[in-house]
């Protein structure tokens, strides 16, 4: 039977089919010793939210197949893993729904001052009727500009202009003709979308193309009106200029999923801010997505050792080795 690596715990029924098709190892990531010591044992391997480094994969001669319960795969070197002839398997598709709820929540909660709000009422605050000092802003009727109008971004459009009655603008390297065609999406340059939107909302994958895509620079050139939403990946901002941005009122406001470092450190000068809401990295976090995202990772790790797998595949190249 082949061995794989389970570095991330699975729910219940999740483990029983796997273990009906391999044997599984399970293995706690902070052992890192011992983590690498199984991999080199395993034909496959399955987890999330761990770096797995190319010095990790020295020596894993048997291994065949990673597969992650996520749809990023920013914690692999993905060159490295088809110059080994590993396939890495990933889960779209399964998550897009409740991660594009999850940008929504966003930016109701930023924009209607949610968090903050519901803070105050539960200090015992709520003395008077509330004046215009905590009124918040529309929503509804307002421009969202989407960097990265893919799958997430799609979902988040659909939302916004027919749910919200929201102008939609994007960016992309390629045109979303769905997108445009059912949410009246309109495709403009990076530029145009940040001085135009009062809603930028993040939705690219990390890559070295998009690392620190927005800077000083570009948070200067948003709208001081405008609010910044990222449930992408956190290294996607430069979060020290996003700090300054906030302090200095350059926009006006952060709601945030991700950080470049996470758990956010208790120290962070986010935390202190009535106009950021910060979330614990939680695009997908509910018991169905959750749970449908492990089983499907399952699947594609036990389809991809039996040489089946056709779909979720983020280096096809290896396939055609
Ligand atoms: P997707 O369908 O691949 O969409 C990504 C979009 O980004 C595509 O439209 C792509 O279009 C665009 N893009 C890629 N590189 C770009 C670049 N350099 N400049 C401009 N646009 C670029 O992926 P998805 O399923 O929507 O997921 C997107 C990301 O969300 C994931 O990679 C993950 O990091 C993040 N995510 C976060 C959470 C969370 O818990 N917060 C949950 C799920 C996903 P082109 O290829 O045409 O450029």
């Amino acid at each position: 039977m082949k061995k794989i690596v389970a570095w991330k715990s699975l729910p219940e029924d999740v483990l029983a089919y796997l273990q009906q098709h391999v044997e599984v190892v399970p293995v706690d990531p902070a052992r890192h010793d011992a983590f690498v010591a199984a991999l080199r044992e395993a034909d496959g391997g399955i987890g999330a939210s761990v770096k797995i480094t190319p010095a990790m994969l020295e020596g894993a001669t048997r291994l065949k197949a990673l597969s992650t319960i996520s749809v990023g795969f920013d914690q692999f070197d993905v060159a490295d893993l088809t110059r080994r002839g590993i396939v890495l398997a990933h889960t779209p598709d399964v998550l897009t729904e409740s991660t594009a709820d999850t940008v929504f929540s966003l930016i109701l909660a930023s924009a209607r001052r949610v968090v903050e709000l519901a803070a105050w009422v539960k200090a015992g605050q709520w003395q008077h009727s509330i004046g215009p000092a905590l009124f918040g802003v529309d929503v509804q009727g307002k421009t969202v500009g989407i960097v990265g109008l893919g799958r997430i971004g799609g979902a988040v459009a659909r939302r916004a202009a027919l749910g919200f009655n929201m102008q939609v603008l994007y960016t992309n390297r390629s045109a979303n003709p769905e997108a445009e065609a059912a949410y009246g999406a309109r495709r403009v340059e990076l530029a145009e979308l940040l001085a135009t939107a009062d809603f930028v909302c993040l939705q690219v994958p990390l890559t070295e193309e998009t690392r620190h895509m927005i800077g000083a620079k570009e948070l200067a050139s948003m709208k001081k009106s405008a609010i910044l939403i990222n449930a992408s990946r956190g290294a996607i901002v430069d979060e020290n200029a996003l700090i300054d941005a906030l302090r200095n009122g350059t926009i006006h406001g952060a709601g945030l999923d991700v950080f470049e470092k996470e758990p956010l450190p208790a120290d962070s000068p986010l935390l202190q801010m009535a106009n950021v809401v910060a979330l614990p990295h939680i695009g997908s976090a509910t018991h169905e997505t959750r749970h449908a995202m492990a089983r499907n990772a399952a699947e594609n790790l036990v389809a991809a050792l039996a040489g089946t797998l056709t779909t979720n595949i983020v280096n096809r190249e290896v396939l055609q080795r």
